[in-house]
């Protein structure tokens, strides 16, 4: 039976950093056995939003490496030059490079682990085994995409699945229609639903914004109805001395507050990241709102400080909306072909993998250096990317400290490792010493 020292469930940006991580600390005398499944056939970075002309919200000096080592092969300028684009890169003058291109740069970075990664396969479950009373090993227990289920071993975990959709309640009882859905499989399914004239956008954020702009310049030109709660679509504030929240530092700061404190922090920058698209983004959409006037074809409506109270298909077809105007208290009804939910991601997937060590993992609570808290008797380290921002902050679920991170991560990795071979070998010379 094959043990890994670590098993990463995902990979994605998170774990792609880690496997970088791992690899260069080789060169610095440490070295383990660690093997990454995804579940997604190859490496892509959020696909179904691989929307044209949309770029990157960060600057590309947040790739997977330049924080921790700007001399790694895996930076994104080396990606550059090993792709003979780095001249013609500088004179764009941008430090935001399309989505498309840096998926491509992720894509290529993945690429050094083939070796290292079962793609197409899901993890299921993770599960403890014991030796008495101790858990010593997790099995980790995936299915394939022919349906056969495996199971490998890991001494250690790290669970980076990044969200999953958030799905508003009034919509729960419809989420398997395929009329309605996230945004997080908006290029599959709006193809399956080209001929839709009239669509609502649900939410207020980068991905709601990006998708009513998509629609707008479709050829086949739907009406589109984008719905929110908010008066008003506000930008992102990118301005250097709020940037700082982002800062691989700020993490100490916010993960050593009090609980109140930090939540008072975090509901004071929550803007930053949440319901607060580009500004170039939002001048587009009011531009495309006041040409509508200017021609009088009012194809579109901006549904501001409006909420969704119920959702019901009808015999005909059609999905109808029981609508609230928050400024009136007035309710009416609209009809639909389509409904995209751009309503943003839960972060709390790691939970249900991680159920069956519930009775070892109390609150799930993390540690600085985002290992899972557990009893004495649970002996696996388990690391969680991307589920931490309630203790260490906003940056969490984005790239802003993914190179740094995967540091910390690899530190107490390695520690805890070391650890464990000294006990194991004290617990030898114990049992030398009892013979
Ligand atoms: C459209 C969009 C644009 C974004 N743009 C930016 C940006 O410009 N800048 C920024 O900082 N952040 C951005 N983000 C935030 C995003 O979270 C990060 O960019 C980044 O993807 C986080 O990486 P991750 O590896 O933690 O998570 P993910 O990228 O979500 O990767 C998780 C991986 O785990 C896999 N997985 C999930 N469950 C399982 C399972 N059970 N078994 C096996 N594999 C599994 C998934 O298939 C996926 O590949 C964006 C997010 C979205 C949705």
């Amino acid at each position: 039976m094959q043990i890994h020292d670590l098993i990463g469930i995902g990979f994605g940006p998170s774990n792609i950093s880690l496997a970088i991580t791992l690899e260069e600390k080789k060169q610095e005398g440490y070295e383990i056995d660690a093997f990454f499944i995804e579940k997604q056939p190859n490496f892509a970075w959020h696909a179904n939003m691989m929307l044209d002309n949309t770029h990157m919200q960060i600057s590309f000096l947040k790739d997977l490496a330049t924080l921790r080592n700007p001399s790694s092969h895996f930076t994104f300028i080396n990606y550059l030059h090993q792709k003979q684009r780095l001249q013609d890169f500088i004179n764009l003058k941008t430090f935001f490079p399309s989505r498309h291109e840096f998926n491509d740069y992720l894509a290529w970075a993945a690429s050094h682990f083939d070796d290292r990664c079962a793609y197409g396969e899901e993890v299921l479950e993770v599960l403890p085994e014991k030796r008495n009373d101790e858990v010593t090993l997790l099995r980790v227990r995936s299915r394939d995409s022919q349906g056969a289920i495996r199971e490998r071993f890991a001494r250690n975990l790290i669970v980076s699945v990044g969200g999953v959709p958030r799905i508003p309640e009034c919509f729960h009882h419809l989420r398997n229609d395929g009329r309605i859905f996230h945004s997080n499989s908006y290029l599959r399914e709006i193809a399956r639903h080209g001929n839709a004239e009239k669509i609502a956008v649900v939410g207020a954020g980068q991905s709601a914004a990006e998708i009513f702009m998509d629609l707008h310049n479709r050829p086949d030109a739907p009406h589109v109805d984008l719905i929110m709660r908010a008066r008003a679509i506000k930008p992102s504030d990118d301005s250097p001395f709020v940037n700082e929240i982002f800062n691989a530092d700020f993490t100490d700061f916010i993960f050593s507050r009090s609980e109140p404190d930090r939540t008072a922090l975090l509901e004071e920058v929550w803007h930053t990241n949440y319901a607060a698209p580009d500004l170039v983004l939002i001048e587009q959409i009011f531009n495309a709102f006041y040409q509508q006037r200017v021609t009088g074809d009012l194809r579109h409506r901006f549904l501001r400080r409006h909420e969704v109270g119920s959702v019901r298909t009808l015999p005909e077809g059609r999905i109808e909306l029981l609508l609230r105007d928050l400024n009136t208290d007035r309710e009416y009804n609209a009809l639909y072909d389509v409904v995209v939910l751009a309503t943003g991601y839960r972060r709390d997937y790691h939970k249900s993998l991680l159920r069956p060590l519930s009775p070892y993992m109390g609150s799930f609570t993390v540690d600085r250096h985002y290992r899972l808290k557990s009893t004495p008797n649970f002996h696996p380290a388990i690391f969680l990317q991307g589920a931490c921002e309630e203790t260490h902050g906003l940056s969490d679920t984005l790239l802003s400290v993914i190179a740094v991170r995967t540091d910390e991560i690899g530190h107490a990795l390695f520690d805890t490792i070391e650890q464990k071979d000294v006990s194991q070998a004290g617990s030898q010379i114990r049992a030398v010493a009892n013979q």
